[in-house]
């Protein structure tokens, strides 16, 4: 599944990249570049415009309309309505600021110059943006990224039960 993601959710475009999926995002992306990127691409749309979501389903574009509000909301949201896997690992994620795709590296030294000594002294696995050349480790903030993405896939859980169709 690859994805463009609309301005206004800029949130989501960057845990969808961590999570490791293709996903377009700029802030200076009009509703006719979203579209015609949709269409070119075959991206899923997502947005929470209405205005935009009808558009992208009369021009047979794959289309969310994201109704939550907080990113572990929207993000089981994407769950339930795309079948979208929550999970997240540092060797599968993408880069958070421009999608591109990161590189394990296996000699800590080459990003020495580019990290904080007290990281480069306490990891030893780096990843670099292949894009951008921005450097990642799994420090401290990784804690925080598993539990949103731990809470999201409760949320979801929830969410399918209540969307159970009744008989
Ligand atoms: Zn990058």
């Amino acid at each position: 599944m690859r994805f463009i993601v609309d301005t206004m959710l800029g949130d989501v475009a960057r845990w969808l990249r961590i999570m490791g999926y293709d996903t377009r995002y700029s802030r200076s992306y009009g509703d006719r570049e979203l579209l015609s990127e949709a269409i070119l691409t075959g991206r899923i749309l997502i947005t929470r415009d209405r205005g935009l979501h009808a558009k992208a389903r009369k021009a047979s574009v794959r289309a969310v309309l994201l109704e939550s509000t907080t990113i572990e909301e929207r993000l089981a949201e994407l769950s339930v309505k795309l079948g979208l896997e929550l999970r997240v690992d540092p060797n599968t994620s993408r880069c958070p600021e421009c999608n591109g795709v990161l590189e394990r590296v296996n000699d800590k030294s080459i990003v020495r110059d580019r990290v904080p000594p007290l990281a480069y002294n306490t990891y030893d696995v780096f990843y670099v943006c292949t894009v951008c050349g921005r450097v990642y480790w799994e420090g401290s903030h990784w804690d925080n990224i598993r539990r949103v993405v731990e809470i999201s896939r409760g949320l979801a859980e929830e969410m399918r039960k209540a969307y159970r169709p009744r008989r």
